[in-house]
């Protein structure tokens, strides 16, 4: 081999970076060393959804790490009993999964599907129908999920298994369903996909045939869960309760924690050594996990998401209206939302970022904006205005162009 370059990074070359790096955070704001100041309406991709340096999960964490930070599945975790009690006490499920990340909660929600077709007699039952402009994580088999072929692309044959199907096409669903489908797996709203809300009527149509067929219902709620939708979970606006259900990034405030939730039923076929994790929820994710539950459950929290949710939404309906030409459309649910646009989406984020507004770019030349959740009407105002700043600077170079 080749001596080694003196000026490479010495990082995968797998991310864009934007040239900027960060000292400190505090609520919704960012800080470089330098000291400029940043309104994070990235939220670390939907995953600080308390901010930054959030008192209670900072002493959580704090706390733990003097007590105790891993001791693997072999034994028992108390914390880890506790979050997964909460979580169903909540959700319709009653079984949990911990793991570290996203993909890996989607890829114990295929192998639970899979394995429960298995245990009851029918291992031919393996397909998963999947939906396009879906996104569920970056391993083999979520790639094969998420069926992009720029992820696909290079990396040998795709793991089979995985149909996909056009977004909210019911008809091409009813045919895609036949004696070897296992499950339907959808995000209730697309994330990395463009801010794409499916409908609740479709989720409750997709209910409906799971039970008509008996297939089992899988959500992938990592980036719309735990609030970010106005509710703790997004599917809990339609009613249409999944049997597993994949989520992670929100759940751990930051710290690398995912789940997944499934009814006693559709867990029944992970039986002892089926599944393992070596980090998977260990005391100080747990810990962290906990806490943010704590602040989310609080009585009230959802209804100030909802009404900051609202006032964001406003704001931006009144951004569209004045910048026809670079604004087609906003779209979205609670503090997921997305800035459809008419010109490069990357041009808008780069400009954002510019006048101190943290976004990130998604599918169909979205902007999207994932404030923390615990972001207060003067800090919506504040980016507001930042993004008027940078729609008229956008504006006027576009016109020189
Ligand atoms: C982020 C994301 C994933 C992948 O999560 P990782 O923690 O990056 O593995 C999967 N599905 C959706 C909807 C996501 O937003």
């Amino acid at each position: 081999m080749s001596s080694k370059p003196a000026n490479e990074s010495a990082i995968f070359n797998t991310f864009a970076r934007a040239p900027v790096s960060f000292e400190r955070g505090e609520g919704v704001r960012l800080f470089t060393e330098q000291g400029d100041e940043y309104i994070d309406f990235a939220a670390g991709i939907a995953v600080n959804a308390l901010g930054h340096a959030h008192p209670h999960l900072v002493k959580a964490l704090n706390d733990q790490a003097s007590k105790l930070w891993h001791v693997s599945n072999l034994y028992e975790i108390p914390g880890q009993e506790m979050l997964a009690k909460r979580l169903c006490n909540a959700t319709f499920a009653e079984k949990v999964f911990f793991t570290n990340s996203g993909a890996e909660a989607l890829e114990c929600s295929l192998k639970t599907a899979r394995r429960f077709h298995f245990n009851n007699g029918n291992p031919e039952r393996v397909e998963i129908l999947t939906f396009e402009g879906a996104f569920h994580g970056r391993t083999l088999a979520t790639i094969a999920a998420g069926g992009q072929e720029k992820y696909l692309e290079g990396f040998g044959e795709k793991t089979p298994g995985f149909i996909q199907l056009p977004f909210l096409d019911e008809d091409a669903l009813d045919a895609a369903i036949n004696e070897n489908t296992a499950a339907i797996l959808i995000e209730p709203v697309q994330g990395e996909g463009g801010i794409r809300p499916v409908p609740a009527s479709f989720l409750r149509r997709i209910r409906e045939l799971c039970d008509e067929n008996g297939l089992l219902l899988i959500y992938d709620e990592i980036q719309t869960g735990v609030g970010r939708t106005g509710k703790l979970f997004a599917y809990q606006w339609s009613g249409a309760a999944p049997d597993i259900m994949a989520i992670a990034k929100g759940i751990g405030g930051g710290f690398p924690l995912g789940a997944c939730l499934a009814t006693i039923e559709a867990a029944e076929g992970m039986t002892v050594g089926t599944h393992g994790t070596t980090f998977g929820g260990n005391p100080l994710a747990v810990a962290v996990g906990n806490a943010v539950l704590d602040v989310v459950l609080e009585e009230g929290f959802m209804d100030r998401v909802q009404q900051s949710a609202l006032y964001l939404r406003q704001q931006l309906a009144e951004l569209s209206d004045a910048f026809p030409d670079l604004i087609e459309e906003i779209r979205g649910e609670g503090l997921l939302l997305g800035i459809k646009c008419k010109i490069p989406n990357v041009k808008v984020v780069t400009a954002f970022r510019e006048a101190g507004l943290l976004s990130v770019p998604a599918g169909e030349n979205v902007v999207r904006l994932l404030p923390p959740l615990i972001v207060s009407v003067d800090d919506i105002r504040e980016a507001v205005e930042k993004m008027q700043a940078a729609m008229t600077k956008l504006k006027n170079t576009e016109k020189q162009d």
